[in-house]
């Protein structure tokens, strides 16, 4: 290969591959030979253009494994041959006055910031700061850290203690993650509320009960409900699904604005929280979970998509052709 193929996103329901200068690395940086890029639901809202959190013209891709090829100056150059993933979260060293790095004024996440390429490509060049070694997880699996990381962010934002009751809208990636560290995080009782019944199968293969979304209201309160969507309807199930003085965390980002009973969170004191992203410390608790094998998502990976097609995979997927929690864009090289 010569070049560095990258995936454009062109406006809604469109984009097409093309082949650019391989990127060197800067001061600072070093340059990733992609294996695997996921797909993520965050990326499908921007390429329908339902989100408008996507730019025409951009390279996406913010979940990716693959073998570090080059490192620049000031860079450890032992890095180079190791397989990792990376934390896609640029933070500025503070100035801006955040205390926690993931509330940064100018924050900017690679794959999403359209002034970046992100990771649907042959090459990305990152900060070699957000390098992070997989220690033996495989590739495949080291593109899914970055899911599994913004439900450790959320668990944390929850506050999910022993013995809880814990209901999830969304049976995605995120909402599959999300009953997984719930449940490592002591929960009881765990329950996946989602209408597609190859994404529920995933769910109860995993040990969790599930319910179709109109099933929600008919369940006993939970201490703590995520919503994993966004939307009108699972923000008031969420809401409603919760005992008084409950948890509800927003974590999905299906619209930017949404209507919520408001009543239910006064009257019944539930709290509200958001969670976005994660910090460090959580994606690299994510690596850990994951290395320690006591997470495993070999079972949400679908069939790999090869690169010139994951354009159709982004459509498959957007229309409901497909409901695979995860499909990776391999670039071949593994
Ligand atoms: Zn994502
Ligand atoms: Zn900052």
């Amino acid at each position: 290969m010569s070049g560095n193929r990258v995936m454009v996103y062109d406006g809604p329901h469109h984009v097409h591959i093309e082949e650019r200068d391989i990127p060197p690395p800067g001061v600072g940086e070093v340059q990733i030979r992609v294996a695997y890029t996921g797909i993520c639901g965050s990326d499908l809202h921007g390429y329908t253009g339902k989100s408008g959190r996507r730019v025409p013209g951009m390279v996406m891709g913010h979940e990716a494994s693959g073998i570090v090829s080059g490192a620049g100056a000031d860079v450890d150059p032992t890095l180079v041959g190791r397989q990792v993933t990376f934390n896609p979260v640029l933070y500025c060293d503070g100035g801006c006055g955040h205390v926690v790095e993931n509330h940064c004024a100018q924050l900017r996440v690679i794959g999403v910031d359209p002034t970046i390429q992100g990771a649907f490509a042959d090459y990305v060049v990152v900060p070699a700061h957000r390098v992070v070694a997989l220690d033996g997880i495989d590739l495949r699996l080291g593109a899914c850290i970055e899911p599994l990381a913004v439900a450790v962010q959320a668990v944390k934002r929850a506050r999910v203690e022993d013995g809880q009751r814990v209901l999830i809208a969304g049976g995605g990636m995120i909402g599959q993650c999300l009953a997984l560290v719930a449940h490592m995080s002591g929960a009881t009782s765990v329950v996946l509320s989602e209408a597609n019944p190859q994404r529920r199968a995933f769910a109860e293969t995993m040990g969790f009960k599930t319910v179709a979304p109109d099933e929600v209201a008919a369940l006993p309160l939970s201490d703590v409900s995520f919503d994993a969507v966004g939307i009108d309807a699972t923000a008031v199930a969420t809401i409603g699904a919760v005992c008084k003085g409950g948890t509800v965390c927003f974590v999905g980002l299906g619209l930017p604005t949404i209507r919520v009973p408001l009543f239910g969170i006064v009257v019944a004191e539930r709290s509200v929280v958001g969670s976005f992203a994660y910090t460090d410390l959580a994606f690299d608790e994510a690596r850990d979970m994951m290395a320690s094998g006591l997470v495993d998502l070999t079972g949400a990976v679908g069939a790999d998509t090869d690169f010139e097609r994951v354009g159709e995979a982004f459509e498959d997927l957007a229309t409901s052709r497909r409901h695979d929690l995860k499909i990776l864009m391999s670039t071949g090289d593994t």
